[in-house]
């Protein structure tokens, strides 16, 4: 189960997906949440699954790099807690 908590305070960053204001990141269990370059961000409003930059600001994923995160088992625990329970627009 995914904590929802804030962890670690990140430049304010825009979603790219849906512009959701983004400023704070939290962990996967177990885990401190302090995002460096490269780090997995998932917005809590949309789903949308960016990384962090060296700057902690967000950038889109080149297409191996989706692959390899949709590959990962933690991303879609995280996806699935996200949207889970989310209004349906
Ligand atoms: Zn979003």
């Amino acid at each position: 189960m995914i904590r929802i908590l804030i962890d670690h305070r990140t430049p304010e960053s825009a979603c790219l997906a849906c512009g959701a204001s983004l400023s704070a990141a939290a962990g996967m269990p177990g885990e401190i949440a302090k995002p460096t370059e490269g780090s997995v961000s998932i917005c809590v409003t949309c789903g949308h699954v960016m990384l962090f930059r060296a700057d902690l600001k967000l950038r889109d994923l080149t297409p191996e790099e989706l692959a390899e995160v949709h590959a990962d088992e933690r991303v879609a625990e995280a996806l699935a807690a996200i949207t889970k329970g989310r209004p349906r627009q």
